[in-house]
């Protein structure tokens, strides 16, 4: 018997194969488990579903036959609870993509975790902000990158959980940063249009800053610009940024890119996607088409930051014309929590040093 994770267990069976022996085991498992368990004088009870799958009719690996298990498990907590279901290949072929790949129980058992980038400013170096990125810690197959399960999570629907998950963490490291003296000026997410739908978003995100005493400004919300295609989700970034909240354009250069949308949206800043960065400042073309991007930009009031700054002749180029805030390979690596904590108290360093020497 062991348990992979949160509230779920996996138990194996040797030598067992009658399906009415199978049964008689699972049910045990399930009356000795409603039994109340009396913890600091109140009785507790809690209540298992489980799902069956049988070595070698249901699954040839380990990952086959714990996935299948896992279907079925969906299937007896649909039924009610207390049950226990064995697993039918109907039940693959009717599922999504993403129930198949263990997202819904990601999300359930909280299975994430957020990297930090820095971001710099140009004209003197100085680490300005962290953007925070998902990441899945698969319990099986290691650490996830966005790529391989925001789109279907976002297929799915769960992109509204992911983001609300990832909100609250971040915002929370942001407040125990500021506890400590060593915050960042500022923290960006990325925010799924979805997210923006439906009208609730801009109502957690004032709830998360006011409940952690966060100031509005130091939160930056990044955004596609596909979101400028639907109306509640236009109206949502408008509430946003009347909250004080900075709002960056992200991926600028991949899709339409409008300049327009920089003139009627409430757009603070834009990110210049990483693949035009790659040409830069080799080709002649990239290069001043990347020229003209910051000077419009600028022109038009907006910050700009280039993502993706891999190499030294790239950056001088970015300082050279203007550019405001890079972030990148070069200057560091998505980092996780303790790292970016070390970081941002090197950086602090001398002004705690100061502080305590004069508290
Ligand atoms: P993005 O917002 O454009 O994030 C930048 C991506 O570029 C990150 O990938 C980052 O690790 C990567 N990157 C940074 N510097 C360099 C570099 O110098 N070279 C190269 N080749 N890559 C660099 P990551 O973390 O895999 O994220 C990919 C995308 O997933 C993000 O693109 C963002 O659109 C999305 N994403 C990440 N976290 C979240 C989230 O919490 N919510 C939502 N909705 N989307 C997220
Ligand atoms: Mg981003
Ligand atoms: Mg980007």
């Amino acid at each position: 018997m062991a348990r992979l994770g949160g509230d779920e267990f996996t138990v194996i069976l040797r030598r067992v194969s009658a399906v009415d022996a199978i049964n008689e085991i699972a049910q045990r498992i399930i009356e000795s488990l409603q039994r109340p368990v009396n913890i600091a004088g109140r009785d507790h009870q809690v209540r298992a579903s489980i799902g069956i799958t049988r070595f070698p009719e249901d699954g040839n690996t380990i990952e086959e036959l714990l996935r299948n298990a896992d279907l079925a498990m969906y299937q007896a907590k649909q039924s009610g609870r207390s049950r226990a279901v064995f697993f039918d290949p109907k039940m693959a072929r009717a599922l999504p993509a993403p129930a198949e790949s263990g997202l819904f129980r990601a999300v359930r058992r909280r299975e994430f975790a957020l990297y930090y980038q820095p971001q710099y400013a140009l004209h003197n170096g100085e680490l300005v902000g962290l953007e925070a990125l998902v990441r899945w810690q698969h319990p099986r197959e290691g650490l996830r990158f966005p790529k391989d399960f925001v789109p279907a999570a976002e297929q799915c629907g769960l992109m509204v959980e992911i983001g609300a998950w990832v909100l609250d963490s971040a915002c929370r490291q942001l407040a125990l940063w500021r506890e400590e003296g060593i915050a960042p000026a500022r923290m960006a997410l990325n925010v799924s249009v979805q997210q923006l739908r439906g009208g609730d978003f801009v109502q957690l995100v004032g709830d998360t800053l006011a409940r952690l005493g966060l100031p509005p400004q130091m939160l930056e919300l990044e955004v596609t610009e596909t979101v400028f295609a639907e109306e509640d989700a236009r109206l949502a970034l408008r509430n946003i940024a009347a909250l004080g909240v900075r709002v960056a354009l992200d991926d600028f250069g991949t899709g339409y890119s409008s300049l327009n949308y920089l003139r009627q949206h409430p757009v603070d800043a834009i990110k210049i996607d990483r693949t035009f960065m790659s040409e830069v400042p080799d080709n002649y073309q990239a290069t001043t088409l990347l020229a003209t991007i910051i000077d419009m930009a600028h022109a038009l009031g907006k910050q700009v930051a280039a993502e993706g700054v891999e190499t030294l002749p790239q950056l001088d180029y970015l300082r050279e014309r203007g550019c405001d805030v890079a972030q990148g390979f070069v200057l560091a690596r998505p980092l996780n929590v303790a790292d970016v904590t070390e970081r941002l108290a090197q950086r602090s360093g001398s002004t705690a040093l100061l502080r305590r020497a004069a508290g």
